[in-house]
């Protein structure tokens, strides 16, 4: 039986292409700047994302942290979402290692953070406080159901921190799921922030690997920062391989997933058992609860669909979350669709 796995878009195979391009990839040491499929893979990333330099890191939350240490000095603060991936999600790393400060704000429905929130949280020049460094977003808000932020939006928290001597990073581990749901090129979502990460092993299908982006001058920075971290790689560009595929042939058809994501959210919607966050899913997430007369909690829900090859992630004593990607045909939501009914 195939697995229909909606887990997370993590789970995503490398496709025929990208293994073939690793297979015939041109390598050298990438720590002595000589891999030449790497420093493709960095400019290119640049390019899209309308930033002048790039790092190949081997996770977003690599990508997350080199960018936080490499704004941020030890006690500095750092203004994030309570549902960022970055306070929730990468094991406090930015705490661990770089004695940054969490200062945590309300995430809105939507994925925001209300800019008069972060206006009120940047802290008086005074010796009592943390210095207020740096503000994090992320695009699309994992947490909030896959939502996607504007480009105007995030230009103005770029102003708001700006205007407050404070940098702006955004977390885009699927910067490119929102440009497709916005229907606007990545760069403009991406551009009027300082830093930007996104993800090549979610739904752009490469199997390992991040990009960390912004100036020249923050990236020689951050390179350091990754050399420390033990992220300098080697003959990494048969990483980049595929990360060059994901970006030249992955980023056009993300508009699939979300198709598909509004079909699940469409049948899902129509199981008496299952109340979901939304039926018009913003990207490629799908978030339900178990309805209020339902015994079994999600655990035991997951397990039953497991029997029918149905994958899903239970995210709470209640509730489930589903991620569509490359892998999940329409059959495959159908499938899922089925299974919940016949779980339920
Ligand atoms: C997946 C993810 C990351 C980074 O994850 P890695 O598994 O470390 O690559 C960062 N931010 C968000 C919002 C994510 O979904």
């Amino acid at each position: 039986m195939e697995i229909v796995d909606l887990r997370s878009d993590t789970v995503t195979q490398p496709t025929p292409a990208m293994r073939e391009a690793m297979a015939k990839a041109e390598v050298g040491d990438d720590v002595f700047g000589e891999d030449p499929t790497l420093n493709r893979l960095e400019a290119l990333a640049a390019q899209r994302v309308g930033h002048e330099a790039g790092l190949f890191v081997p996770s977003g939350t690599m990508g997350n942290l080199a960018a936080v240490l490499a704004h941020c000095q030890r006690g500095d603060e750092a203004v994030m979402g309570h549902l960022a991936h970055t306070f929730l999600f990468e094991a406090g790393g930015i705490s661990a290692l770089g004695g940054v400060f969490a200062h945590t704000l309300p995430n809105q429905p939507d994925g925001t953070l209300r800019l008069e929130d972060i206006q009120a949280a940047v802290r008086p020049d005074d010796p009592h406080h943390p210095i207020s460094r740096l503000v994090i977003l992320e695009n699309t808000q994992n947490r909030c159901g896959g939502a996607v932020l504007s480009a105007e939006y995030t230009r103005q928290a770029a102003e708001l921190a700006h205007a407050n001597g404070m940098k702006l990073h955004l977390d885009g581990a699927r910067l490119f799921n929102a440009a497709a749901a916005l229907g606007v090129p990545a760069s403009d979502l991406a551009a009027p922030a300082d830093s930007v990460t996104f993800c090549l092993s979610k739904g752009l299908c490469a199997p390992v690997g991040s990009v960390l982006c912004g100036s020249a001058e923050f990236i020689r920075a951050a390179r350091r920062i990754r050399k420390q971290l033990g992220g300098g790689m080697r003959q990494a560009g048969v990483l980049g391989a595929a990360g060059l595929v994901a970006l030249e042939q992955m980023t056009e058809r993300l508009s699939e997933d979300h198709r598909r994501a509004q079909a699940l959210a469409a049948g899902l919607g129509r199981i008496p058992g299952l109340v979901l966050d939304t039926e018009h899913p913003a990207s490629n997430m799908v978030f339900a609860n178990l309805a209020a007369g339902v015994t079994d909690n999600a655990a035991q829900v997951v397990e039953r669909l497991r029997q029918q090859g149905v994958k899903v992630g239970a995210v709470g004593a209640r509730r489930f979350r589903m991620v569509t990607h490359y892998w999940i045909t329409d059959e495959g939501v159908e499938r899922a669709v089925k299974a919940f009914g016949s779980a339920l």
